[in-house]
């Protein structure tokens, strides 16, 4: 027996996406399996099939002209990018990932070789990180095509051993693993047909080609980081679900933040860009000062590019927990979250 669903009849684009995972997590909250570490709420879901081993699971959806158009780039990027959003849920608990399966909806009118290049795109990639793709689905879409994946990765056992959005504590720092705002800049270059910006085919690359930070996922995890995840939405969209599900605020420094020259020099706004573009899936984690060095230790070993620190988790006291931007002129605001969600 599922426990009372709170449903209004409203339509879903006036209750919004959050409200709608909501309800359907209330729906499915009688029917959760045994041994489910973390259900729905988090990058991925975990369950621990048998004692000492956890399975992390998490799916993601691209629709033409809503996620992607078929002219901003090639079949394979379009691959590559498909498979990499759902590596980097899996990158945000700290798994290893291992399996996928895809499922396309097709108009028809697409090429056999295109298809193929596609599924080359998401071969290239997953070779990089030991991730085959093993079955699927394949469907007619009328008028759009759309990719929806599935990743199951493993991550080590121990209660401890997956980082989650709810264990930030009081007096760590936030870090990313990379800079912000890339992304949102390709996407206008792509839009508004910027080609010839400084550093556009960067940006574009960040866009159409994002890398999921696997390596460093598993290397925070086994430094020690218990909360993570990954910027899909944006610093300002991702940031206060940490909040909110630790129960603590965020206090920013603007000067600390990660922005590439390329960025402020091409947008006036950049600050926005970086605050709010979405889809660099950099990952976001919390850590004790302590466990700091370490990490840094651990990612020079593997040659990874080292973590920025932009800010640090602080107790709310009696008030909501919120984000807060300390500006270059030592003022401290707070910042509305800007999640990217769909139906607004
Ligand atoms: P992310 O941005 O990292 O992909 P989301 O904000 O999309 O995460 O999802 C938040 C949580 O809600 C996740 O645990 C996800 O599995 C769950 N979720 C989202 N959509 C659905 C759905 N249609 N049915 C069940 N769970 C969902
Ligand atoms: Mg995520």
């Amino acid at each position: 027996m599922s426990k009372r669903v709170p449903t209004s009849g409203k339509r879903i684009r006036d209750i919004g996406e959050f409200k709608l995972i909501d309800v359907l997590t209330a729906v499915v909250a009688g029917s959760q399996p045994g041994r489910l570490s973390l259900g729905i709420g988090d990058d991925a879901a975990v369950w621990r099939p048998s004692p000492g081993r956890h399975i992390v699971m998490s799916t993601d959806t691209m629709i033409e002209e809503e996620h992607f158009r078929l002219e901003w780039g090639d079949w394979k990027s379009l691959g590559h990018k498909a498979l990499a959003v759902n590596l980097s849920d899996l990158a945000a608990m700290g798994a290893r990932p291992r399996l996928a399966l895809v499922s396309i909806g097709l108009t028809g009118s697409e090429r056999d070789r295109e298809i193929a290049d596609l599924y080359r795109g998401m071969v290239a990639l997953g070779d990089q990180f030991k991730t085959a793709v093993v079955g699927g689905d394949t469907t007619t879409s009328e008028t759009a095509v759309m990719i929806s994946i599935t990743v199951l990765g493993e991550a080590t056992s121990g209660p401890d051993s997956v980082m989650k959005r709810s264990s930030a504590r009081a007096g760590d720092l936030i870090a990313v693993t990379g800079p912000l705002g890339l992304a949102a800049g390709g996407l206008e270059v792509l839009d508004q047909e910027l080609r010839t910006l400084d550093g556009g085919p960067a940006m574009e690359e960040a866009f159409l080609r994002p890398k999921p930070r696997v390596r460093e996922g598993r290397i925070l995890a086994r430094s020690g980081v218990r909360c993570a995840i990954d910027l899909s939405d944006g610093l300002l969209g991702d940031l206060p679900k940490v909040c909110s599900q630790s129960g603590l605020s965020a206090e920013i420094d603007e000067l600390k933040i990660p922005v590439p020259l390329s960025i402020k020099w091409a947008f006036q706004d950049w600050i926005e860009v970086a605050l709010r573009g979405g889809e660099d899936y950099e990952l976001l984690f919390t850590v004790s000062p302590s466990v700091l060095a370490r990490i840094n230790r651990n990612f020079r070993r593997a040659g990874l590019r080292l973590p920025t620190v932009i800010g640090r988790m602080v107790d709310p006291g009696e008030a909501e927990p919120e984000v807060r931007l300390r500006m270059p002129s030592g003022q401290v605001e707070k910042l509305e979250p800007g999640a990217y969600a769909h139906w607004g």
